[in-house]
């Protein structure tokens, strides 16, 4: 089972919720999506085992074959190609490229070839385990899009354990790819304007996916949801008070689970929730 937990916007819990599911739960493996800045290792302190680089494929024209006659610029969806045949000249836009491989296969000259290019990496680590328990995507700097190795590590994952997948906050492409890679989502979402409105949008994407979805209200400490909450009919998997001790544990990498009993009943509430949306049942660590 893969759960999602998204966010709209950054700092609404989202990471605090992966992290203390995935040492929560049984036989889980928590699989850091936020490759633009993955910190899920900042409090599961995995031991990373395993390094490798990912590889996306890019075009390369040969310009003593190409004869400018356009065909893989106007085939080409994604605008990433321009070709000047009055001063014969190609121009590849290296950001807008999608990796598809369309302009090498329509290239009636044969003067395209694909190459290996590196966008980030992927870490393995285990934390609490022997096994392999913990991926972590990392996507270089001045790299356009981290949905690639998001896909990427979506095809790594199997249905024998329950993934927590740290999607990307906000509503982009990339977590559009995390969530299409769940069977279940958790939206984090905090009490304030800010929070409501850009909870409303990644609720509108969660909603376009069909996926079975609830919500954790982080940083909980009045009503200001309920109208958000019953508008939308979500079912509500649990709450995470608005402390400042919370706040200063986590400042220092602490999980929320190992802080307190009522902290941890309370993620165990959640899993509890979760159980009632899913045919497959979730199971967590006794102490
Ligand atoms: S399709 Fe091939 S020959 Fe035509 S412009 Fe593109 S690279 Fe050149
Ligand atoms: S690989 Fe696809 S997206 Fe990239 S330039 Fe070629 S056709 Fe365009």
């Amino acid at each position: 089972m893969k759960i999602a937990i998204v966010s709209g916007k950054g700092g609404t819990g989202k990471t605090t919720i992966a992290t203390n599911l995935a040492k929560l739960i049984n036989n889980s493996f928590y699989v850091d999506m936020d490759v633009e800045e993955p910190n899920g290792r900042l409090f599961l302190k995995p031991e990373i085992v395993n390094e490798e680089n990912y590889y996306v494929m890019i075009p390369e024209i040969n310009e003593d074959k190409c004869t400018y006659c356009g065909l893989c610029a106007n085939n080409c969806a994604f605008n990433a190609l321009s070709i000047i045949k009055s001063i014969k000249k190609t121009l590849f836009f290296e950001d807008l490229c999608h990796h598809c491989g369309v302009c090498s296969y329509v290239c009636p000259e044969n003067a395209i070839k694909e190459v290996d290019k590196c966008i980030g990496k992927i870490n393995y680590g285990k934390f609490d385990s022997e096994n392999i328990n913990f991926i972590e995507g990392v996507l270089n700097l001045n790299e356009a899009t981290g949905t690639p190795i998001i896909n990427g590590i979506s095809r790594l994952l199997n249905e024998e354990k329950v993934y927590i997948l740290d999607a990307p906050p906000g509503t982009n492409c990339p977590v559009v790819s995390a969530i299409n890679s769940a069977d279940f989502v958790i939206l984090a979402i905090e009490p304030t304007p800010f929070g409501i409105h850009d909870g409303e949008l990644a609720l509108e994407i969660v909603k376009g996916t069909n996926k079975p979805c609830g919500v954790v209200i982080n940083k909980y400490s009045n009503e200001n949801l309920d109208r958000f909450i019953n508008k939308n009919e979500l079912n509500i998997l649990g709450k995470i008070p608005f402390k400042r001790e919370i706040a200063e544990r986590y400042s220092k990498g602490d999980l929320l689970i190992d802080m307190n009993d009522d902290l941890r009943n309370a993620f165990i509430a959640i899993i509890k929730n979760i159980n009632k949306l899913n045919s497959r049942e979730i199971r967590w660590k006794e102490q």
